[in-house]
């Protein structure tokens, strides 16, 4: 089951992606986590990442697209995968089916996760996130059993700099502009699936199970 996540910055992809990772036993593949891991590692990929990720901005294209076909030649990518964050241009799109290709596969689905603007605003400000493992909170949505601490590892949870609401704005200019237009690209490949992502999220969770089967 090879799944891509499509939605604006803040729709619940990440909230999905990991649940369905969880359900169906196949990693989540994060490019932002990957990302936020190099920058705090200071790798030389996150010094590069950085300065872009602040600003609200894409990373380059030829700074993501290896890493991610790297990452599904792993051999726990053999059964299926969630891209998450990936791909977010139509380049990295078309780059993507030619290395499956290459690998002589193909995906099965992309979901778009489907939330107005003026929601993700809202949502964003709420997000907490844990630099460690990954998991995402909100404050009054998702909150962690104990304030500012993340239920998984233990860490403390932080806003993430790029959440903040100027950098969410350009954000969504930016996801409309860039990654928008995938969704044309996946309905024309006959496999995209449009989600309501306004509803609370075991509830977009259950549309998505009921798609994808038990
Ligand atoms: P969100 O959870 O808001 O959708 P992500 O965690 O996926 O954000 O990504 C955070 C940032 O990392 C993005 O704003 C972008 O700068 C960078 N990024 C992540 N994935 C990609 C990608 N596929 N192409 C370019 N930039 C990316
Ligand atoms: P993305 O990966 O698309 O950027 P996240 O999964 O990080 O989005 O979700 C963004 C924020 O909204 C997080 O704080 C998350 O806990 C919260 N959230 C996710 N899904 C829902 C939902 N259905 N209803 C309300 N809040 C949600
Ligand atoms: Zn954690």
């Amino acid at each position: 089951m090879k799944i891509i996540m499509l939605g604006a910055p803040g729709a619940g992809k990440g909230t999905q992606a990991e649940k369905i990772a969880e359900k169906y036993q196949i990693p989540h593949i994060s490019t932002g986590d990957i990302f936020r891991h190099n920058i705090s590692e200071g790798t030389a990929l996150g010094k590069k990442a950085e300065g872009y990720i602040d600003q609200g901005l894409l990373v380059p294209d030829e700074l993501v697209v290896d890493l991610v076909v790297d990452r599904i030649h792993q051999p726990d990518c053999t059964k299926g995968y969630i891209l998450d964050g990936f791909p977010r241009t139509i380049p990295q799109a078309q780059y993507l089916d030619k290395a499956l290709k290459e690998m002589g596969t193909n995906v099965k689905w992309a979901i778009d996760v489907h939330v107005p603007d003026e929601e993700i605003i809202r949502r964003m400000s709420g997000r907490r996130a844990c630099l460690n493992c990954g998991a995402t909170y909100h404050i009054e949505h998702a909150a962690p059993e104990k304030e500012g601490v993340c239920d998984k590892c233990g860490e403390e949870l932080v806003q993430r700099e790029d959440d903040h609401p100027e950098t969410v704005k350009k954000r969504l200019e930016v996801y409309h502009e860039q990654t928008q237009p995938l969704i044309a690209y996946y309905r024309d490949k006959g496999i995209l699936k449009v989600i309501d992502g306004t509803m609370d999220l075991e509830d977009v969770f259950k549309c998505i199970v009921a798609f994808l089967g038990e």
